[in-house]
């Protein structure tokens, strides 16, 4: 069997919290005791939300806790010319379309239609620049409208037919991307999404298994996919439960009290951080 690979991927939008932690852990217990890599990436393709202090922050919070990873840090800014190869490719297979609406525009759209279909993350996109003609295309472009590239999900299933992914948590996962509807590859300022990036670096980084919260299950429906149409090798995956606080509420970065910063400001160790993460085990090591 060859190793296992894992990673763990922050966006650098914040401080990490305690629910960070968590997931950290998990990625990197899975590979230590495989005795595989646990790899670092830092997600910071939407470099209007993205700030270096919030990136060192990171790598100095996990070296903190304990963690140590393989390799250097893959930092996704700087590797723009991967997802764009990863999108010529899309693009000479004819699944991808310029969407020129705005998100107002969307929702006043899905509101109307009362029988408007409904996604994971609320009302699916209606696909309404699908069918606009080239000249349409051509002169929206020329105008300077800001515009996305969406993936025609359902032309690109008819390529590849049924997928699966092996789930540790859920087994056998049919992949179902219609549920997400067309969803953003890239838009005029950022050559990538979130999907495309995410799917081409576990490829690059030979991620063997990918461990990340379950918020991000669905996800996984289009990333298959995109995996399929790219002939990227496919990861397992496991979605771990969200850690919860007394109240049964999802930690978020406007935690401020819980990220790992203030809590070692408030003289909190290493080990009972962990212990609060959910790593009880390690608490005296
Ligand atoms: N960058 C994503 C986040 O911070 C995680 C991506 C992933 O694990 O697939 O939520």
């Amino acid at each position: 069997m060859s190793a296992v690979v894992t990673r763990f991927a922050p966006s650098p939008t914040g401080l990490l919290h305690i629910g960070h932690a968590h997931s950290a852990l998990v990625g990197w217990r899975a590979a230590r005791e495989a005795g595989g890599c646990f790899l670092l990436r830092l997600e910071d393709i939407d470099r209007a939300r993205c700030r270096p202090g919030f990136a060192a922050a990171i790598l100095r919070d996990l070296a903190w806790l304990g963690l140590d990873w393989d390799g250097a840090v893959r930092v996704q800014s700087e590797h723009f010319a991967d997802y764009r190869a990863a999108l010529d490719r899309l693009d000479a297979l004819g699944l991808l379309y310029p969407c020129f609406c705005t998100r107002t525009a969307i929702r006043a759209e899905v509101t109307q239609a009362a029988a408007a279909p409904h996604g994971v993350d609320g009302a699916l996109y209606p696909s309404t620049c699908r069918g606009l003609s080239l000249p349409e295309r051509a002169a929206r472009r020329k105008a300077g409208a800001a515009w996305a590239l969406r993936l025609d999900v359902a032309k690109a299933l008819a390529l590849t037919g049924t997928l699966w992914w092996e789930d540790e948590r859920a087994g056998r996962v049919a992949a179902d991307p219609l549920r997400l509807g067309d969803v953003v590859l890239a838009r005029k300022e950022t050559p990538t999404s979130y999907h495309l990036a995410v799917t081409v670096d576990d490829a690059l980084q030979g991620v063997s298994l990918v461990t990340r919260g379950e918020d991000l299950f669905a996800a996984t429906h289009i990333h298959r996919l995109l995996q399929a149409l790219l002939d990227l090798p496919v990861p397992r995956y496991r979605h771990h439960p969200l850690l919860v606080d007394a109240g049964g509420r999802r930690y978020a970065k406007r935690d401020r009290a819980l990220s790992l910063s203030a809590l070692r400001a408030c003289g909190r160790t290493p080990q009972e951080v962990r212990a609060m993460a959910g790593f009880p085990e390690w608490a005296g090591s």
